[in-house]
């Protein structure tokens, strides 16, 4: 037994960390703690900085500055072979000319891992990720979603403390990728590893993570698990970056609201009626205004309304709920809105 309890440190640590390439700063300062076993995504726009994390965090790339710490220990300096990491990329990188189970083994036989092991664990890697009967085949005999596993597989198979998953999705069709997401955050559960994933889809991040950095330039906006970013977002950019959310501020905001600020206010949480008198109980701002546009999006329906007074609101209604209002509210109807004051948010920025 080891007298330290290792299940107590983070799986992964960063502290201050930077990159710059030339001018370019792609990272700048970042902090972040990733608990063992939890599956944590980085998510943000293309450019924010989430790859150049997660390379240093595999050793690719070393860090400007600050520290990367695996399971407590210092790793800042050392190279790839000798962190305890995998990495998935969006491109798979598998071997062509290599069988599937060549592909998986492929790892461990360059760790010289005896045979007799290597066959068995890569048998068990492939069970996991559904390719057991697959084994023999070459990855072009496969399809997207397929060499998706075989890449997960090849991964899984080093039994890594941490696995690195860069946009692993990002090549398949939008089907697949929902069912991808499903049997990743499954495997994930079984193996018990810690999972630090990048992507850009914010519901992909939202279907699958314990928690989420939200990226913007370089920096994290706001650490929090998906229901507190999207019930509770700290910034105007994780408001919008994060669902749809309508941003009141400046003028508007003293207006509708009564204070200066900015507020975010998500769509469904304002209520949408065509007769004055029938604001629900609790709901303290009422404003009133003509439907600009309406999107009908099966489960729901979206309304642009242009508010009295200037600027305009997104509303989001459940079709089955709404079924009544929904027919009178077309294009050009006089509504009433209103909403509970306090679902409108203050991200007023901190700087
Ligand atoms: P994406 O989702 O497009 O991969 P990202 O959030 O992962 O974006 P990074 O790939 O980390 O962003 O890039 C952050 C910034 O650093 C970008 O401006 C990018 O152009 C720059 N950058 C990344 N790698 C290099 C490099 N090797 N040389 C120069 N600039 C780089």
């Amino acid at each position: 037994m080891a007298a330290t309890d290792d299940t107590e440190l983070p799986a992964i640590s960063l502290r201050g960390l930077r990159k710059s390439f030339g001018a370019v700063t792609a990272v700048d300062g970042v902090d972040l703690d990733v608990a063992d076993g939890e599956f944590f995504s980085m998510l943000g726009p293309s450019g924010s900085g989430k790859t150049t994390v997660l390379r240093m965090v595999a050793g690719f790339e070393s860090p400007t500055a600050g520290q990367v710490r695996l399971a407590g220990e210092d790793v800042t300096r050392r190279p790839p072979f000798a962190r305890d990491v995998n990495t998935v990329f969006q491109d798979y990188a598998l071997f062509p000319h290599m069988s599937v189970r060549e592909n998986v083994e492929y790892g461990l036989r360059v760790k010289r891992v005896p045979k007799a092991q290597r066959v068995a664990r890569a048998a068990e890697a492939l069970e996991r990720v559904r390719l057991g009967e697959y084994g023999a085949r070459r990855p072009g005999q496969l399809s997207g979603g397929q060499r998706q596993r075989v890449a997960l597989a090849r991964a899984i198979v080093n039994q890594p403390k941490v696995l690195l998953l860069d946009e692993p999705l990002g090549a398949l069709d939008l089907k697949l990728r929902r069912e991808m997401q499903v049997e990743l955050k499954e495997l994930q559960r079984s193996l018990g590893i810690t999972f630090l994933f990048v992507t850009h889809d914010q519901e992909e991040a939202l279907t699958m993570s314990d928690r989420i950095a939200v990226f913007n330039d370089g920096r994290i906006e706001q650490v929090a698990t998906a229901h507190e970013l999207y019930e509770h977002p700290a910034t105007p950019f994780v408001a919008r970056f994060v669902g749809t959310s309508n941003v009141i501020e400046g003028e508007e905001a003293v207006r509708l609201l009564g204070t200066a600020g900015t507020y975010s206010l998500r769509p469904e949480k304002i209520h949408l009626h065509v007769d004055s008198t029938s604001v629900p109980e609790g709901h303290a701002v009422t404003t009133a205004g003509v439907v600009r546009e309406v999107v009908y999006l099966g489960s729901a329906t979206q309304s642009i309304v242009d508010i009295d007074g200037g600027g305009s609101l997104i509303v989001l209604r459940q079709n089955q709920q709404s079924a009544a209002d929904g027919e009178t509210a077309g294009r050009g109807a006089r509504v009433h809105l209103s909403w509970v004051r306090e679902h409108a948010v203050d991200v007023t920025a901190a700087d």
